[in-house]
């Protein structure tokens, strides 16, 4: 009997019904290369298989990898590969698309790793917590929209896609989930003379959210009272309140 490791962020989903909708969120075709990250007991693969022209399932768990490629055998689309999904060479795929319930303890890592191979990536289907999701695709002006918020909107078109309730998963995890889309974007919305500068701002910006943007900026640009009067932003208002075309005007201003 297969005991599924927390550590590992273990949660499996077994109602096909589920599955198929998740496949069909992800626009999964015959011509798709789709790398399932933790296919864990492998029936979000198997359903993939189905669907797509090629599946990479790169799982870390050496047991449930051994088991896959009895389960899976049969299979000659499926290649299974047993490494840490962090360290795996996306940048060498043809282009490809992500689907996956993803473990839930390396949710951001996985995300900024996949955003970082965007050349080859086309779009992004992850299960993951309810309230990440809800922060990915928070518009501005509440308490979800952050640096996760602007960091995927500026790459990608997210869309949530369906909440699946924490019963539907053995062992039940202890929070709701939700399937997002993420469709990488051929351009940004905005135009960016510096995307590091672009960030770097962003992070500053938010590294305190209580705080007026002339306080939160002041130890990144010193002079940043008279520059976001110059954006036409105004130095008390919070970070959570601009857009991502207030920050490029900030940031073109800089650069
Ligand atoms: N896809 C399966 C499903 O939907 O039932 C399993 C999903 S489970 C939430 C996450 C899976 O990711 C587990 O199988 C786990 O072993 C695997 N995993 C955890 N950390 C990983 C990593 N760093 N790289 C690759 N796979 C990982």
């Amino acid at each position: 009997m297969f005991k599924p490791k927390k550590s590992l962020g273990q949660n499996f989903l077994f109602d096909p019904t589920l599955l198929i909708r998740i496949i069909d969120a992800a626009q999964v075709t015959s011509e798709d290369t789709v790398v399932e990250i933790g296919p864990g007991p492998g029936r979000l693969t198997e359903l993939l298989a189905h669907r797509a022209k090629k599946v990479i399932a790169v799982e870390l768990d050496a047991e449930l990898h051994a088991r896959l490629k009895t389960g899976l055998a049969g299979y000659v689309n499926v290649e299974l590969v047993n490494m840490d999904v962090l360290e795996y060479p996306f940048e060498q795929l043809e282009p490809f698309k992500v689907v996956a319930n993803i473990p839930y303890y390396i949710t951001t890592p996985i995300i900024f790793r996949l955003l970082e191979a965007r050349t080859k990536l086309k779009s992004m289907t992850l299960t993951i917590q309810r309230e990440v999701a809800e922060r990915i695709v928070a518009p501005p002006g509440g308490k979800d929209y952050g640096v996760l918020s602007l960091s995927v909107q500026y790459h990608t078109k997210p869309t949530l896609q369906f909440v699946i309730p924490k019963e539907a998963f053995r062992p039940m995890p202890k929070v709701d989930s939700a399937v997002v889309r993420m469709e990488i974007r051929e351009k940004p919305p905005v135009a960016v003379n510096d995307e590091k500068m672009l960030f770097k701002i962003i992070r500053a910006s938010f590294s305190q959210r209580r705080k007026t943007l002339s306080n939160s900026l002041k130890p990144l640009i010193p002079e940043c009272k008279d520059l976001l009067i110059q954006a036409n932003i105004d130095p008390m208002r919070r970070a959570e309140t601009l857009s991502i075309e207030d920050f490029a005007r900030l940031a073109n201003l800089i650069s």
